[in-house]
């Protein structure tokens, strides 16, 4: 029996998978690369949006950045559908803040550049500026639940901010 095994892509196609499932939940990569760009300015001088756009297409690119984003928009989906297993359906669905995997799973991305990213979660996670606020703040269930998509745009902006950080260390 022939059994055909489909692999998370890496590099361009994964950035164009993971902006395809965004904008299929209402998130356009100009929405993150705007947090992006309020966090980096007070640093780099000069930084303009095109550099924080190119910085989030990088971040989509990577294989685990794609893996992560899939399962949580996955899991935020059929969470809508009613179509997870209890206690999950309910614990996803009503964003149970004792729940915590979705920012586990956010963490997949955040530490890909290092120790920054971190510490920028930690500020959109508290924060909660822009798409990720708007996305938080859209309500949960029945029709709608976003538990783990605004964890994950905050994550992805957190690296992209992380990289450009350590960019311009390098280059400077
Ligand atoms: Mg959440």
């Amino acid at each position: 029996m022939h059994t055909t095994v489909a692999h998370t892509p890496a590099g361009e196609e994964a950035r164009a998978l993971c902006e395809r499932h965004l904008e299929g939940r209402g998130v356009r990569i100009a929405d993150i690369a705007a947090i992006v760009l309020d966090l980096q300015r007070p640093f780099v001088p000069g930084l303009d949006v095109a550099e924080c756009v190119e910085s989030v297409e990088a971040v989509l690119s990577k294989r685990e950045v794609c893996n992560a984003l899939l399962t949580g928009i996955a899991l935020d989906t059929l969470a809508e559908r009613g179509a997870l297993p209890e206690p999950l359906q309910s614990t996803v669905l009503h964003d149970d803040p004792l729940y915590g995997i979705d920012e586990v799973l956010a963490l997949a991305v955040v530490n890909i550049y290092g120790s920054i990213g971190f510490t920028n979660f930690g500020y959109l996670d508290k924060v909660k500026p822009g798409i990720v606020g708007l996305v938080d703040g859209r309500g949960h269930g029945p029709e709608r639940c976003d538990t783990f998509l605004d964890d994950l745009i905050a994550a992805v902006a957190a690296a992209a901010a992380a990289r450009i950080a350590h960019g311009h260390r390098d280059t400077r």
